[in-house]
């Protein structure tokens, strides 16, 4: 048995049913992995130690975080789980920069933060997914168009590589691992801390819902309003109703009174047909989802299979695409909670060499949300396989996946995903992860790699 051959830690190490079981559960609610032990360190020195360890005996290790992912990233079939939720916390602002433990939920990241009147740049739409977990794929929200993605406001990375050693690294010392381990699905590394960059909070966010009819004014206002950058936010949804498909520009100025948004500059050239706009603080914003999530608790379908997709399209194929991909879309291959998300990204903020979008001055995310049955296997089944097809299809036309996706990839589509960026990664893993199996659920294959 793995955990009496351990060595000692100082934090815990459990094997009781009822953990080994949560461990092999996640957002998705479709892959079930149960691992042998679940490692909760108290330390970076017990993280070294399980990684040491593991690495020297050829056992998979999986890094969780949150546990959000949709299909068994953070997963490990008779491996080790190590909870990163546990270490102490360690967050300190100094000098315009966040200094966080990696379990740290980007609600935390905001706690330490705004009492100094500063705000990481760019946020996931749920505050309550880690650091460590947004940082290994890449982090994407309604600022990246200004911002790039999380990964692009890195600084400085703390992190217990493969072979069990802890190293720092930035875009100035130790660049291999750095650049390895942004966007790099955890393959040779456990972030431990996490060093950001901050920018002045506002106090207050002005949202306007922009209500469209075709898809192509909606785009084409997308297009214009993220090039010229008047929004401080920037998403949107297709919306299926009575009458068939709307569009929903969401867009949001932050402001500290007395200065206030000019709504007349800011929506006036705009062709939506319908508006509506609500009021505020910064923080309410941010954590917006809270209130679905209370909800979606209630009726159950938070715990649900999510067998979620988001892709980036280029911006060549994105009306054809969504528009083929809504024609096909019903209700049923959304699920009754399900939504979609579509809006752009400017490929020129997106400075992460592992963070994977097509080509092109605009990119875009197109994501279908799905929430799936509780008790229907085969329904859920069939929406990854609606996932796999649009992928394919997507792919043919230049575009990604995000990696937080539910579908199975192979080892080919990996490679092929991240194109010259597979290089970049299987040399860090040979320089410093050689013998390890980390993060086993993202399904990676780095044999026969020179
Ligand atoms: C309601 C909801 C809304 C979301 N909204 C967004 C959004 O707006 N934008 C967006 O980009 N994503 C979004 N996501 C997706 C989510 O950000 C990713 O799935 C993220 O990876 C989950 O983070 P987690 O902390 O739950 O990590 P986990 O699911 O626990 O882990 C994710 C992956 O990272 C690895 N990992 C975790 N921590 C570490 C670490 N410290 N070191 C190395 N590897 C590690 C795991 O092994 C796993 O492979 C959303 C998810 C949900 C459920």
């Amino acid at each position: 048995m793995i955990d009496e051959i351990l060595p000692a830690i100082s934090g815990e190490i459990l094997t009781d049913d009822a953990t080994l079981t949560g461990a092999g559960r996640d957002w998705g609610n479709l892959v079930h992995a149960r691992p042998r032990l679940v490692v909760r360190p108290a330390s970076t020195i017990d993280v070294a130690a399980v990684v040491r360890f593991a690495s020297k005996r050829g056992i998979p290790v999986a890094v969780r975080g949150a546990g959000h992912s949709p299909y068994g990233q953070g997963q490990t079939d008779g491996g080790i789980v190590l909870d990163m939720t546990s270490l102490p916390p360690r967050r300190v602002v100094i000098d315009g920069l966040v200094s966080v433990d990696a379990g740290a939920r980007w609600r935390d990241v905001l706690d330490v933060t705004l009492p100094h009147g500063l705000t990481p740049p760019v946020f996931t739409d749920y505050l309550d997914v880690t650091v460590g977990g947004t940082l290994v794929v890449g982090g994407v929200g309604g600022a990246a168009h200004h911002h790039g993605v999380q990964t692009d406001t890195v600084v400085e990375l703390e992190v217990v590589t493969g072979a069990g050693e802890l190293l720092t690294c930035s875009r100035d010392s130790n660049r291999k691992l750095f650049d390895a381990m942004l966007a790099g699905l955890g393959q040779c590394g456990v972030i431990t801390r996490a060093t950001l960059q901050l920018i002045p909070a506002p106090t207050r966010a002005r949202r306007w819902k922009l209500y469209y009819d075709s898809l192509s004014s909606f785009l084409a206002d997308q297009r214009g309003v993220v090039r010229d950058g008047r929004f401080e936010y920037l998403e949107g949804q297709p919306l299926l109703g009575e009458g068939g498909w709307r569009y929903m520009l969401e867009a949001v100025a932050y402001y500290t009174p007395p200065a206030s948004p000019d709504e007349e500059a800011l929506l006036g050239a705009l062709s939506f047909v319908e508006a509506e706009s609500e009021d505020t603080t910064y923080f309410d914003f941010l954590n917006r989802v809270a209130d679905g999530e209370a909800a979606l608790r209630t009726v159950g379908s938070w715990f649900h299979p999510h067998p979620w997709i988001d892709l980036f399209l280029p911006d060549s194929a994105v009306e054809q695409v969504v528009d083929e991909t809504l024609t096909t879309t019903a209700r049923n291959d959304l699920g009754d909670t399900g939504l979609l998300l579509l809006y752009p990204l400017r490929a020129d903020r997106l400075n992460t060499p592992l963070f994977k979008v097509p080509g092109g001055e605009l990119v875009w995310l197109f994501s279908l949300l799905r929430t799936g049955s509780p008790v229907d296997p085969l329904a859920n089944a069939r929406m990854v396989e609606l996932n796999v097809d649009l992928y394919r299809k997507v792919s043919a036309l230049g575009g990604k996946v995000y990696p937080s996706t539910a579908m199975p990839r192979s080892a080919e589509d990996w490679r092929e995903h991240f194109g010259p960026g597979w290089q970049i990664l299987a040399e860090a893993k040979a320089l410093f992860a050689p013998e390890s199996h980390l993060n086993p659920g993202q399904r990676l294959d780095f044999s026969g790699t020179p």
